[in-house]
């Protein structure tokens, strides 16, 4: 029956006929997953008794269900977060009754239960499939293809019931069969409620933009999908305004209730929905297929570790994935939107075509923008202006070629005949650990590779020492990234084992080579072995600040980061007893984001004088934002609100940054005996707002932050001098929420500041090249002074002849883009012996922000050697 439900997935496997015999005969395949959350838990409970009830009873209304249905149950998706909030429970269990919700026995502890072990919301992981659980559910899901999909939570205690279906925003990927069905299962369910009395609602705060939770992403693959949300009663029961009390059983009576009705209902409209189902499938491939058809294209790249991922969770999505066999050239668009009408792509492209049986799914990963009807925006608007609030329950941008940046291409078509693709499949083959191990100065691993970093923080716990180039290098002829591992013989006289061995080993387990090279001469200006630009790392000893004011989100991906991926020890600290740590025993300290950060203030001293005696202090968030202050913070950044009537510093940054990189100095003038008639200066002259009062400074800046986003992709441009970006290429997007602007001054360096400048359309370059005649010198020289007073050169300044690109995919309502454009996402600046590293936003977001994950892994790991001074010891 498995390989038939597969069938009826994919049209292209079964003829018409075939598959509409299927749709007749087939039993609906219901999913019922539950308690995904690991402190919602009446589901979990109410899914033994209807796993009993299926299998016990011998009721014909039951036996005439299991004749229409197979029924999958996933009782309890997150046994970790259960656990640990029964074991709160059980530490804050009363002899007297409590029924204040409020109590601890019913609202649990920080980090809560929601969580899986490492702290993340398993709820958003199905686009990212970053965590084991998740990727089991991933591959079972695809054995099995439901037809129907049901997850359970609860929500407030003070709450009642919710049932599906979302309001907007919805992803304009779902497919029209799930909402049809999705509206006829909320009028069944609503009059199961209405029999008992029982109060619920649809819609309100549930939206269907995001696609990475259990029900948005299985009615991507087709199903029917239903999200329960039940009022959360831990335990016992809870007082509810009118006096009464809701149960704990109650709340498992309505998970029942609920999930029986709907099996019911499904097992009557079997052939309907199944029928449906196929239908859709069938707008997505075969022949009638109606569903635009378009490929994305994604060159291959050094970064092995990255192309791994990406490649892995799409094939581990059941996405067909090819490969181009020679170059080709197609129309395309890239992630920052810009077309290219015959774009050269190299033999070894992977492709990804839409046109297969997961459309819907692999759109909404994949694409770069999708757009929510107009009036979402209306509506979004006005709650925002009227409440100061919302409509959005999560990001607005996650596209994944952005989120991992992988550079990715979209061709307007399906594989072009040129690529002469051919399917593959992954995992792919590992290469060999060393080559040419019998080379005499030194292995070097390229750093292009994300892994390249785990590599260097694992042989520094095995006690090797290890360099970081800060340049690109060739050396024996073979070329080598910027932040490229050296680990040289004469460094490492002292250590006992093998090295080799010890290097190979390294390697082996995070998939790398180390290419042995018998000289560290680099070629021309190239730098040399024994320069400053291989930096001798210093091993470090990470700590993380954590529990309360601490996010658990930004706390558990960065402990998955430093734990899981880059596989190194750490310490875990309580933020509480900060006081009575001796911070000496560590070189790097991360303070994950934390609303509430404002609780360090009192420790700011002593995190002064650590970072001061050579610690890395890294800070994120809203944690940035507190160390970012004027009285009783740390170093020169500050907060965008902070400098309102002092931007002329801040903005003069952002132009020596620029300059820098584009600078062509003209040789006549620079060796002219005499001084210049006139200085020309990189900066617009005009009105500047700077001049006007604080007040209306102030008025402004609070207008533009209400507009802040809540999870958009943004551009940042990464300057490629700092050793922080060492693995990013010339931008790299970032997901940008919160309400953390930071500003560097000219003091401070900002590795990665918001928007990309790219040339100017010629359209508008063309206006003053047009103008005619002789004059046009003149003529131009008055049209650049008018230009340059009718643009205010505010916080968005672009060079002439250059426009930003800022948004990439998300919302970001203009005000807020007007107030993020060449703000910093990092800033490093020395304090004292040792440096302090700001990320705006959370860099490790859901471990699934590569790009920004990278520079994050830099910061940790190579921090000590690369910003800090340590001593030698004596
Ligand atoms: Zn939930």
């Amino acid at each position: 029956m498995k390989a038939d439900w597969a069938r009826l997935a994919d049209p292209r496997k079964v003829s018409k006929e075939e598959g509409d015999r299927l749709a007749v005969t087939l039993p609906a395949l219901a999913w019922m997953a539950y308690s995904i959350h690991g402190d919602e838990m009446s589901g979990a409970d109410a899914s033994l008794a209807m796993a009993y009830h299926l299998a016990a009873s011998i009721d014909p209304e039951v036996i005439n269900l299991l004749a229409n249905l197979v029924v999958i149950i996933d009782p309890l998706m997150n046994p970790d977060g259960r656990d640990r909030f029964l074991a709160m429970q059980a530490q804050n269990r009363t002899v007297q009754p409590s029924v204040d919700d409020q109590s601890l026995l019913h609202s649990g502890m920080w980090p809560w239960g929601r969580m899986n072990h490492y702290l993340f919301d398993m709820n958003r992981d199905w686009i990212f499939a970053t965590q084991p659980e998740t990727r089991g559910r991933l591959r079972a899901v695809n054995e099995w293809n439901p037809h129907y999909f049901m997850e359970s939570h609860e929500m407030g205690p003070q709450d009642t019931f919710l049932f599906m279906p979302g309001r907007e925003a919805i992803n304009p990927n779902q497919p029209d069969n799930v909402r049809k069905w999705e509206l006829e299962f909320a009028k069944d369910q609503a009059a199961t409620f209405d029999a008992r009395g029982w109060r619920y609602y649809t819609g309100e705060w549930s939206d269907d933009w995001y696609p990475g939770y259990s029900s948005s992403w299985s009615a991507l693959r087709g199903a029917v999908a239903n999200l329960y949300e039940q009022a959360g009663i831990g335990t016992d029961a809870v007082r509810r305004p009118e006096g009464t009390l809701e149960s704990y059983r109650e709340a498992v009576h309505k998970q029942l209730v609920s999930s029986m009705a709907n099996l019911t209902f499904l097992a009557k409209n079997r052939q309907a929905v199944l029928n449906d189902f196929l239908n859709e499938k069938r707008k997505c491939v075969g022949p009638q297929a109606s569903i635009p058809a378009r490929t994305f294209a994604i060159p291959r790249s050094p970064n092995g570790a990255r192309n791994h991922r990406f490649l892995d969770v799409l094939s581990l999505q059941g996405f067909e994935i090819y490969e181009a066999g020679g170059a080709f050239t197609a129309p395309a668009k890239d992630r920052l939107g810009l077309q290219t009408n015959e774009m050269k792509f190299p033999a070894g492209t992977w492709l990804v075509p839409t046109r297969q049986p997961l459309a819907r799914l692999l759109n909404a990963m994949l694409e770069f923008d999708p757009h929510t009807i107009p009036q979402f925006l209306t509506d979004e608007r006005r709650d925002l202006l009227r409440f100061g609030r919302t409509r959005i329950y999560d990001i607005t941008g996650w596209s994944l070629p952005m989120l991992f940046d992988v550079q990715t291409f979209e061709i307007p078509a399906g594989v072009p005949p040129d690529a002469q693709a051919k399917a593959v499949s992954f995992p792919v083959t590992i290469a060999s650990p060393v080559t040419n191990i019998e080379a005499s100065v030194a292995l070097v691993i390229d750093g292009a590779d994300d892994a390249s970093v785990a590599a260097a923080g694992r042989l520094m716990e095995r006690g090797v020492w290890v360099r970081v180039g800060d340049k690109p290098f060739q050396f024996d002829n073979h070329d080598f990234a910027r932040g490229s591992v050296v680990i040289t013989r004469k460094d490492n006289a002292n250590f006992t084992a093998d090295l080799t061995a010890t290097v190979s080993n390294v390697c082996a387990d995070l998939n790398l080579t180390a290419v042995g090279v018998r000289s560290g001469y680099g070629p021309g200006d190239l730098p040399d072995i024994g320069g400053e630009h291989f930096v001798l790392l210093r091993p470090p000893h990470i700590a993380i600040l954590g529990r309360e004011p601490i996010e658990p989100y930004s706390y558990g991906s960065a402990w998955h980061l430093i734990d899981h991926v880059l596989g190194l020890r750490a310490s875990y600290l309580d933020t509480h007893n900060l006081q009575g740590t001796d911070l000496r025993r560590y070189n790097v300290l991360v303070i994950p984001d934390g609303e509430s950060a404002e609780g360090l203030k009192d420790r700011m001293e002593a995190l002064k004088a650590w970072a001061t005696a050579g610690g890395t202090l890294v800070a994120i968030g809203s944690s940035a934002a507190t160390l970012a202050r004027e009285t009783n913070g740390i170093g020169g950044t500050r907060q965008l609100s902070d400098i309102l009537g002092k931007m002329d510093d801040y903005r003069q940054a952002v132009v020596r940054e620029w300059e820098a990189l584009q600078t062509k100095p003209d040789p006549e003038k620079v060796w002219s005996f005499s001084p210049p008639a006139e200085v020309v200066y990189p900066w617009l002259i005009g009105e500047s707002d700077d001049k006007a009062k604080d007040e209306e400074l102030k008025r402004k800046d609070s207008w533009r932050a209400i507009f802040m986003p809540a999870g958009a992709l943004l551009a940042g441009r990464v300057d490629d001098r700092s050793w922080l970006t060492a693995g990013c290429g010339e931008y790299v997007p970032v997901i940008y929420s919160g309400k953390t602007v930071l500003s560097a001054p000219p003091t401070v360096q900002a590795p990665v500041r918001l928007g990309v400048f790219s040339p100017a359309p010629a359209k508008k370059l063309a206006k003053p090249a047009s103008s005619s005649g002789a004059k046009s010198k003149d003529k131009k020289k008055d049209d650049k002074k008018k230009d340059e007073t009718k643009t205010p050169p505010g916080w968005t300044i672009a060079p002439p002849g250059y426009e930003m690109r800022l948004r990439m995919s998300g919302l970001l309502w203009p005000e807020a883009a007007d107030r993020l454009a060449n703000a910093a996402y990092v800033t490093r600046e020395s304090v004292g012996s040792g440096q302090l590293i700001l990320f705006a936003s959370d860099p490790t977001f859901r471990a699934a922000a590569l790009g920004t994950s990278r520079i994050f892994a830099n910061a940790i790991i190579c921090g000590p050697g690369m910003g800090a001074n340590e001593p030698i010891k004596p």
